[in-house]
């Protein structure tokens, strides 16, 4: 089956396109922490001996600052070419680097004898050894080899499809394939960086690629990355669309949309992927790859009107659930723990409108109390457990859309527009959980944006450093107010 190819190529470009805010603060903060596990477990695999080398895109700061890394396992990096930045870690062709603008260094990585022979294959143009050295299994290379060297294609996504199925089942003028598979084999993501082999895989349910894919999450897990692997499965086992058209490709998700550049049909060609699960995020509809909608909630029921209408008496049916998605063992421990933090904060915070954010807010009950000691506030939250974060609507909802899902460390929306906080809450212990960098750019951020900085500890915390004053010590902050031993909170400044 032979399928009708125009003779030209757009410019490579890749344009994303949520299909709600919703959707967008949940999975984009998601899909970034994804990305930056699958750069670790690209090299990390050669650590693990899954395969002899891999290739990284690094900036000249990451090199610098990654190479030691390498050396410290055995490992060297050679830096092939340089390349101009793209947006979204994939495309397909290699950008060209423009004199001033930012750039990356394609750079092997592996032990210096596999490096070397991949250093000669790249200089012949051996993709074959290449892909080999790489891991790539021998039934991908030699389609790679077909579809991107010798008919030239760009994408290989409908050639891939093709192979997904037996050549009975696909007549002459087929322009939709449906496919399963296995996730491992699923790289309809790659535009975003979301991916679990670092190939393209000759068919949606390639054996040899599974087991890589396999494998290569092993690492991720054994490197600490299993949320990040937990996330990513969720991801690939979802339905996803792939349809050419004129030389642009769609790949429409639940939770967005890709548009890129692809080989160019004048026909629409489509690829279907049907997954399994989906997510609470994402887009309903009729037609694939979309969630049907679910039944409406029973608006009308007694218990839920109830809800709406005393949100505080539902929760109080369950008091401990909702401590425990706190953190705590019972309401009761919660309340106290908060007492001395809402007074400080009180006594504190202007009676005019100002922003105050809890960095790891929970269910946002301690935002809530403050609330209800001084209306002029706009409580705003972020914390990493969307589950925690499900009672927000409940408790505080009329400000829902300032709670975010995300990492405090990494997320850019709770800093955008310059937004001036009178009052930031911290548990000081956060920053002993990264690196010495990742902290002191929070503790940076915290002192441009932020009037006054909070910070508490509660239990464990304050045992393991002797108070909070040695908490905060180790976590390079100091207290205005160090004199009370035995404080649970106080102002870093
Ligand atoms: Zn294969």
């Amino acid at each position: 089956m032979e399928r009708q190819r125009l003779n030209f190529q757009l410019p490579d470009f890749t344009r994303v396109c949520w299909v709600s805010d919703s959707a967008k603060s949940i999975w984009e903060p998601r899909l970034a922490q994804i990305t930056n596990a699958w750069l670790e477990i690209e090299w990390r695999s050669v650590i693990a001996g899954v395969r002899e080398c891999c290739l990284n895109s690094l900036t000249p700061e990451d090199l610098v600052a990654k190479a030691g890394k390498f050396a410290e396992y055995g490992l060297c990096a050679l830096p092939l070419e340089m390349c101009g930045i793209s947006q979204y870690s994939y495309s397909s062709t290699s950008l060209p680097i423009e004199p001033g603008k930012p750039f990356v260094f394609r750079t092997v990585i592996g032990k210096p004898e596999s490096v070397w022979q991949f250093k000669q294959a790249f200089n012949t143009g051996d993709n074959l050894l290449i892909g080999k050295l790489l891991g790539f299994p021998d039934c991908c290379r030699e389609f790679f080899q077909q579809v991107w060297v010798e008919q030239s294609c760009v994408d290989t996504t409908w050639q891939m499809a093709c192979n997904t199925l037996k050549s009975t089942e696909i007549a002459e003028d087929t322009r939709l394939i449906k496919v399963k598979g296995s996730p491992y084999n699923n790289i309809l993501w790659r535009w975003m960086g979301i991916r679990l082999v670092p190939h393209l895989p000759c068919s949606f349910d390639c054996q040899h690629t599974k087991s890589f894919g396999e494998k290569l999450m092993q690492v991720g897990l054994s490197a600490g990355y299993e949320q990040e692997m937990d996330w990513l499965l969720q991801i690939l086992n979802w339905s996803v669309e792939w349809s050419a058209l004129h030389g642009i490709a769609e790949i429409k998700t639940s939770i967005l949309k890709v548009s890129t550049m692809t080989d160019a049909t004048p026909y629409k060609y489509t690829v279907q992927r049907q997954g399994k699960t989906e997510t609470d995020e994402g887009a309903r509809g009729l037609n694939f790859p979309y969630q049907v909608p679910r039944k409406p909630l029973f608006t009308s029921s007694s218990a839920f009107q109830r809800g709406i209408e005393n949100p505080i008496t539902q929760l109080a049916e369950h008091p401990d659930k909702y401590a425990a998605s706190n953190g705590f063992s019972s309401r009761l421990v919660m309340d106290k723990a908060h007492q001395p933090i809402v007074e400080q904060a009180i006594a504190f915070l202007p009676n005019t409108s100002s922003n105050v954010i809890d960095l790891g807010c929970g269910n946002g009950a301690l935002l809530k109390k403050i609330y209800e000691k001084n209306f002029n506030i706009i409580p705003y939250g972020i914390e990493q457990e969307a589950s925690r974060l499900e009672n927000v609507s409940l408790l505080l909802p009329q400000f829902v859309d300032n709670f975010w899902v995300g990492d405090i460390f990494t997320s850019e929306e709770l800093w955008a527009q310059n937004r001036r906080y009178s009052l930031a809450l911290l548990m000081p212990g956060r920053l002993l959980e990264v690196s010495p960098e990742t902290a002191a750019n929070l503790k940076k951020r915290l002192q441009q944006q932020c009037d006054r900085l909070l910070i508490y500890a509660y239990g464990d915390w304050l045992t393991r450093y002797g108070s909070l004053t040695g908490l905060a010590k180790e976590a390079g902050l100091e207290l205005l107010n160090p004199k009370n031993i035995r404080a649970s909170c106080g102002f870093a400044f």
